[in-house]
């Protein structure tokens, strides 16, 4: 190393990254390679892009190309390209620090679970810090494009918590990576299991990977490219196999797993372009996470050439489980991302990409129940959100859509809203549901009783964003939707006489009610919806569902108090001592309970729990 040589601590997040990379990729050293070769690869990406606009910058070495190398007696092996390179300001700011997007949500996403953050590791590209992994020290020359050969840069460490850097000659552009690898790890000094990796995680790289030519079992000067380095979407469907399709996907989406589905089309006609979506079958832990403002997955190319990551741009967020590549022929290869946002071509593109998605979950539905269901227990949420995002789809979405129900089995979200229709009772006129912080609350509803006497199915909905897609979701097919919780229940002539009766004939005791309750209760009725509890609450339609209210609350947001209805089942053998309870102060224990215990089925904060308790006990011991 040069006399010159600085030594500089590794931001304390980086060194974070680096104990668990290298503590749980273990089980996948192998990765090493498939994300080194991914830098290079954006690397050229990214020079070709500049080079749009200042072709100078590819002076005479413009077939850009990573070549991978080793060398057994120095046991190094060495990734280099040609691409963009770096400054030493660009070094220190991308292998020193989390700039990198990729880094930086990897670490925002551990939950201190080491057992679930291994599992993650897999289905993310931890990028650069993975060649710790195999390699003690990691040294990377660099130039970058348009720079002279004096301002190259050395950069150099063993992963310990520094790095040096050093100013150093450097003859071409671009940059190598040269891993000094651990003595455990020489298994991957060999020029055939090297080729093999590259060719089962950077195939489809649409750079030429080079390794030197072999003869008699040794290297020779000459280099060949290993890889397809085609552009896959590219090619005509019948040339692309399904083992092509989704080696692709695993090079593209960085992820372990067979992609459950994908969808690959080409447009012609006025406007031409090429789309490859994938449908994940299992959720990539952005998703998890919930990282709406940064979100990756969906490649922009034009003519080939790849322009941004612009899944926001070409797809809704409902759909932000996809991923995949669109190549455009006919937009400006100068395109900024401003203009991205309001172009009438992406628009286009857009709605064509969620009709091929749409297309690709209808079609799985029909062929493969085992693999739609999958679908469901995985991105199922998601799709939902799209009922409120997306009200130009919002048929086409309801029908994917699966629910629990009353009649459907256990927990299972497998219902579809056509089933439930088909099933409806004579007379029955609105698809009934109620919702709930979980499947348990939703299905011992109290509310649920009358329905269940009269053989009316009700969807069990327990997502944390239904009450909100409900909100807007005001019918499906012509039948509206009706909250069991909410409003009066419509009775046949019959039935609204009885309950005209029993509501006359309880009058004193609802007055009584009324007057323990006191300001805890907004009114007292006699229910329609009971059979076997005493008691439940009924909102109004505009109410927030109490276990909502509840979650809202607890993230610190405003709410504003509404007082529940309690409606009572005069025929409860409870509700009828409140009635005859003579002692006032066990009247209004029992009271009290009528409306907490209808609070706690609903998942409603209680006001005052010790009090409950207390009343409770009281009661018990009397
Ligand atoms: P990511 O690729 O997700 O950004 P990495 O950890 O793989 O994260 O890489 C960190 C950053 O280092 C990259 O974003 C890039 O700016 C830079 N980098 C890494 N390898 C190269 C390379 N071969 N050429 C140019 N820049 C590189
Ligand atoms: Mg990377």
């Amino acid at each position: 190393m040069s006399t010159s040589t600085e030594t500089r601590p590794f931001e304390a997040e980086v060194a974070q990254v680096l104990r668990l990379v290298t503590h749980s990729l273990y089980s996948h050293k192998e990765i090493f390679l498939r994300e080194l070769v991914s830098n290079a690869s954006d690397a050229c990406d990214k020079l070709r892009f500049e080079a749009i606009g200042k072709p100078e910058l590819l002076g005479n070495d413009g077939e850009l190309h990573i070549d991978v190398e080793f060398d057994k007696d120095a046991k190094t092996l060495t990734v280099r390209d040609n691409g963009i390179g770096m400054s030493r300001e660009e070094t220190i700011a991308n292998l020193g620090s989390i700039a990198s997007s990729g880094t930086r949500r990897f670490l925002e996403s551990l939950s201190g679970q080491q057992q679930a953050d291994a599992r993650l590791i897999g289905q993310f590209g931890v990028g650069f810090y993975s060649a710790f992994v195999v390699a003690d020290k990691v040294t990377v020359l660099s130039r970058r494009a348009g720079a002279e050969a004096k301002d190259g840069v050395r950069w150099e460490s063993d992963g310990q918590g520094e790095y040096a850097l050093a100013a150093e000659e450097i003859a071409a552009r671009g940059t190598s990576v040269i891993l000094h690898l651990k003595d455990d790890d020489t298994e991957f000094l060999d020029n055939w299991k090297l080729r093999d990796l590259i060719r089962k995680y950077s195939d489809h790289v649409a750079f030429p990977i080079r390794m030197h030519k072999q003869k008699d079992g040794e290297p020779t000067d000459e280099w060949e490219t290993v890889n397809d380095a085609s552009a896959l979407w590219a090619k005509p469907k019948s040339e692309i196999s399904d083992d092509d399709y989704r080696a692709f996907y695993k090079s593209l989406g960085h992820d372990f797993n067979d992609p459950l589905a994908w969808t690959h089309n080409r447009v012609e006609g006025s406007q031409r372009f090429t789309t490859l979506l994938y449908v994940p079958a299992q959720p990539p832990f952005d998703l998890l996470m919930g990282a709406r403002d940064e979100r990756k997955g969906v490649k922009l190319y034009i003519k080939r050439v790849f322009i941004m990551d612009a899944a926001e741009e070409l797809l809704p967020n409902y759909l932000r489980f996809v991923r995949g590549v669109v190549d455009a022929d006919d937009l400006p290869l100068n395109v900024s991302r401003e203009i991205l946002q309001h172009n009438r071509q992406i628009e286009r593109i857009k709605a064509s990409c969620v009709k091929r998605v749409l297309d690709l979950l209808e079609s799985l539905a029909k062929s493969d129940a085992e693999k739609f269901r999958n679908f469901c227990r995985a991105f199922g949420t998601t799709l939902k959100e799209g009922i409120v995002e997306d009200p130009s789809n919002r048929e086409r979405i309801a029908k994917l859509l699966r629910f629990a129900s009353t009649k459907g089995e256990g927990a299972e979200q497998n219902v579809l809203l056509d089933d439930y229709i088909g099933r409806m009772q004579p007379g029955q006129d609105a698809i009934w549901y109620v919702t709930a912080d979980s499947y348990r609350a939703a299905a011992g509803s109290p509310q649920l009783e009358a329905f269940k006497a009269r053989g009316i199915e009700v969807l069990l909905m327990f997502d944390r964003i239904d009450e909100w897609v409900m909100g807007q979701f005001p019918e499906y097919e012509g039948k509206p939707f009706r909250n069991v919780a909410k409003g009066e229940l419509p009775l046949d002539e019959a039935g609204r006489k009885k309950q005209e009766e029993a509501a006359k004939e309880a009058e004193p005791l609802v007055k009584r009610l009324k007057d323990l309750l006191g300001d805890r209760v907004n009114d007292v009725k006699v229910s329609a919806r009971l059979t076997d509890s005493p008691s439940c609450l009924a909102l109004s339609d505009h109410d927030l569902a109490p276990h909502l209210a509840r979650l809202l609350r607890d993230a610190g947001q405003e709410v504003p108090d509404s007082k529940p209805t309690l409606e009572i089942n005069p025929a409860h053998a409870l509700v009828q001592r409140v009635g005859s309870e003579t002692d006032e102060a066990k009247a209004k224990d029992l009271a009290l309970l009528l409306l907490e215990q209808a609070e706690i089925t609903v998942g409603a904060q209680l006001p005052d729990p010790a009090a409950f308790v207390q009343r409770l006990n009281r009661l018990l011991s009397a």
